[in-house]
């Protein structure tokens, strides 16, 4: 086999285990260029794949290499640039440009009426990473066993980082496999108006029966079934009805289960008996790929600095790095002409120049109000009771750790003139920081939100 032939068959069976979209990324342009006794030199277009292929993909490389031919023990992987990237010719016909603009983002994709599904959201163009891996991992082996493998399965993470794109992909796939199976997207929102209805109109029979026909139950956004107490408790029979039949139901929300404020311990319980995976924020080099593919999408060259800029600088989430990217594209239609670096920093400048990434005083007692389904006055009440005086004391914390706060400083803004309750306060949840994970967690997710607006 000549270097060419192994290398292609190393490709046909990484392409087996990836998505289409990180081959794409990571793939294209890569080559063997020689083997130097045991050791295989790849070349690879830039920094990133240099630093992805032998970070993520280096073992799986290697093993296939080694099973094509084991005299193969290494692999080292080179940056080949390749030639500029060419800019194609401008178009000038206005009407073409027009329905550019149109297809941009806002491409209104049929969402269909029996599954809630959008068609936009799959596996294909999700991209993958340490962030999310797991997740996607997860999501991936209940497309292709729906009921069988993980049951439920529970995806967290804030805002914007793919979790409706996630589980409506698993939708997808199974709509893919099987065009038998029933599956349903429904918005927490939604299911709540939905029973709240059926139950005014006396027809919640009917709802039931609909639910418990369901093969595959896809509720989002769990999170606002908080204190929903007639909704939890339907949810709670259809969950079972569904279940002791290995009917898949897969779940999400913007925190983990034990974090729900105001959810029946029975239904906790069920949400955390199959597989629980978070999604995280993704790193510069996700940012950047996921920026890749999207331009690859939309059909634009952007110059590698300008992409380079917004990776680095718009960081809250994935659904803010389309934002910034839709803003370029509009720009350049409606120009017709591709913006460089100078452009492109004046036009991101509300993407960029966000006040979101530094804490403040009403930021952290906002977070920590809404995480625990507080108004923010309560959290300011005088009264021993656990559900506030819990939320205090880490409010109260976060104060001190993330602002610096001086405890009288604190104890004013409780409105106390003794700052020993502040000091008290910091210490115990310091102390209960490092060694109780469910509260780490819920402070790192209350800081993530104090963070991200
Ligand atoms: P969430 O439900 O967590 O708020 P979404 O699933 O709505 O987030 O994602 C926000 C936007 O970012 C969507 O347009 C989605 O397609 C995109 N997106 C999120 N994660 C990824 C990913 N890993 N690869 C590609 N696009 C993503
Ligand atoms: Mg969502």
């Amino acid at each position: 086999m000549d270097i060419k032939e192994l290398w292609q068959s190393t490709l046909s069976q990484i392409q087996l285990d990836i998505s289409k979209a990180n081959f794409a990324t990571w793939f294209q342009n890569t080559e063997i260029i020689f083997i130097k006794e045991e050791k295989v030199v790849v070349s690879v277009p830039n920094a990133f794949s240099k630093e992805w292929l032998s970070n993520k993909y280096n073992k799986t490389i290697l093993k296939i290499l080694h099973g094509l031919d084991d005299r193969i023990k290494d692999v080292e992987y080179i940056i080949k640039p390749q030639a500029a990237v060419i800019i194609p010719p401008k178009n000038s016909n206005v009407d073409a440009e027009k329905a550019n603009i149109e297809q941009l983002n806002f491409e209104e994709f049929k969402i269909d009426k029996e599954t809630n599904l959008n068609p936009r959201y799959t596996f294909d163009n999700f991209v993958v990473g340490s962030f999310n891996e797991l997740a996607h991992a997860a999501a991936w082996a209940v497309s292709e066993n729906p009921g069988l493998t993980y049951n439920p399965l529970f995806i967290y993470g804030g805002v914007g980082l793919g979790k409706t794109h996630l589980l409506q992909a698993v939708g997808n796939k199974i709509v893919e496999n099987s065009k038998k199976k029933k599956i349903r997207y429904i918005s927490s929102e939604k299911f709540i108006t939905g029973i709240v209805n059926a139950i005014r109109n006396h027809n919640i029979d009917v709802f039931k029966s609909t639910l418990s026909q369901i093969d595959v139950l896809i509720l989002d956004d769990v999170q606002f079934l908080a204190g929903k107490n007639k909704t939890q408790e339907e949810f709670f029979h259809a969950f079972n009805s569904l279940y002791e039949k290995n009917k898949q139901i897969i779940l999400s929300s913007d925190r983990p289960p034990n974090a729900i404020p105001e959810l029946e311990e029975r239904l906790r319980s069920r949400f955390e008996g199959g597989m629980i995976a978070d999604i995280s924020f993704p790193d510069y080099e996700t940012r950047l790929v996921i920026l890749k593919n999207k331009l690859q999408e939309k059909h634009l060259d952007i110059s590698e600095d300008v992409l380079d800029y917004i990776a680095s600088n718009v960081k809250k989430n994935i659904r803010e790095l389309e934002g910034a990217l839709n803003r370029l594209l509009i720009y350049s239609k409606l120009n017709n002409s591709i913006p460089n670096l100078e452009t492109a920093k004046k036009l991101l400048k509300s993407y960029i120049f966000s006040p979101f990434d530094v804490a403040n005083y009403k930021k952290i007692i906002e977070a920590v109000s809404k995480f625990y389904n507080l108004e923010e006055k309560d959290i300011f009440e005088a009264t021993r009771k656990r559900e506030i005086v819990r939320p205090r004391q880490i409010a109260m914390f976060l104060l001190r750790r993330e602002l610096k706060y001086s405890f009288p400083a604190i104890a004013r803004k409780f409105g106390g003139k003794d700052h020993t309750t502040a000091i008290y306060a910091c210490k115990k949840i310091g102390q209960e920081f490092n060694n109780n994970n469910k509260l780490t967690e819920e402070i790192n997710l209350i800081k993530q939100r104090v963070y991200s607006g």
